[in-house]
């Protein structure tokens, strides 16, 4: 594996790598990997000649207040882990390279970007299309892969991509989770070990809404509230959201009806925040 740094060097290993007709395949992450991520790495090496892992800790997608400085960071770890789950090039630009002095222009996904994590978070999805914006400029991708965990995320790439007429095939892949159901998140490790505990409620909760909806249920109300229920019982010390969307538009659904619902929430545990999500089918012949 080799790790490049420079931008410009990026552009020309892409361009070069075009040219003798590889495929390339990038896998963005903001770095302190984990199974997760490296899923989406094995699965860009299944579907791709050269696969290219980014690791940035993208300042622009997070708010004031938020964990920018905290976020954890293991380079040395990354460059190995990353190494053994098939990475060709592992591209770490520098924040002053990837934002210089006078940086002004960003990428807006109008809508998408302002609803549920974006109405908690305003300016975090306009820095998430500005970087990806900005490594697809870099890396020169054919094929991205994401992963479900960050659902509105993917939503709101894969309306960039059309929006902007890019020439890369998104891919989004499953949700890679530990023993007990929790969602593998580089946040997890804020979690002290009671809320570790606590925290497999928010997989709970979606299997009950999944259980629920399989019997017949069909009242975002009822599922709401029993998905409420549990989390309170589990300490959650707050819940954001919990939202039923359409899988692909991420637009909110009145009613819960076939094929599929994809439900989403956002809770806190103690001062971390986690996101989980679910796609349920919905069966057509059941009735609530
Ligand atoms: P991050 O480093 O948190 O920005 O995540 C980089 C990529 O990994 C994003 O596309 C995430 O959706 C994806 N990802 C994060 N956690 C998981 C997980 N548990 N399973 C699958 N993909 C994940």
């Amino acid at each position: 594996m080799e790790i490049v740094r420079s931008i410009a060097d990026m552009q020309t290993r892409a361009e070069g790598l075009r040219r003798e007709g590889k495929s390339i395949g990038i896998v963005p992450t903001m770095g302190f990997l984990h199974d997760g991520h490296l899923s989406l790495i094995a699965r860009a090496r299944k579907e791709t000649n050269v696969v290219v892992t980014t690791l940035f800790v993208n300042p622009a997608q997070f708010g004031l207040n938020e964990d920018l400085e905290q976020y954890p960071r293991d380079p040395v770890r990354d460059e190995k882990l990353a190494a053994e789950a098939g990475t060709d090039i592992l591209f770490m630009p520098e924040t002053r390279d990837m934002y210089p002095e006078g940086y002004r222009t960003y990428v807006v996904t109008e809508e998408l970007a302002g609803i549920l994590e974006g109405k908690i978070r305003p300016t975090h999805f306009r820095g998430v299309t500005t970087v990806v914006m900005k490594l697809f400029q870099i890396v020169k991708p054919h094929t991205a892969v994401f992963g479900q965990k960050d659902a509105q995320q993917a939503a709101i790439i894969r309306q960039m991509i059309r929006d902007l007429n890019l020439d890369v095939r998104l891919i989004v892949a499953p949700i890679v989770r530990e023993a007990d159901g929790l969602a593998m998140s580089s946040r997890n490790i804020y979690l002290n070990p009671d809320e570790r505990k606590s925290a497999v409620a928010l997989w709970k909760s979606l299997r009950f809404a999944k259980d629920a909806i399989g019997r017949g249920e069909r009242s975002i109300v009822v599922l709401r509230s029993g998905m409420e229920v549990m989390l309170q019982e589990a300490r959650a010390s707050s819940i954001d959201y919990i939202a039923f969307v359409h899988p692909n538009t991420f637009r909110e659904i009145d009613e819960i009806g076939p094929p599929e619902v994809l439900i989403a929430l956002a809770v806190r545990f103690g001062r971390t925040r986690l996101l989980d999500n679910a796609i349920v089918s919905v069966p057509a012949e059941a009735t609530s």
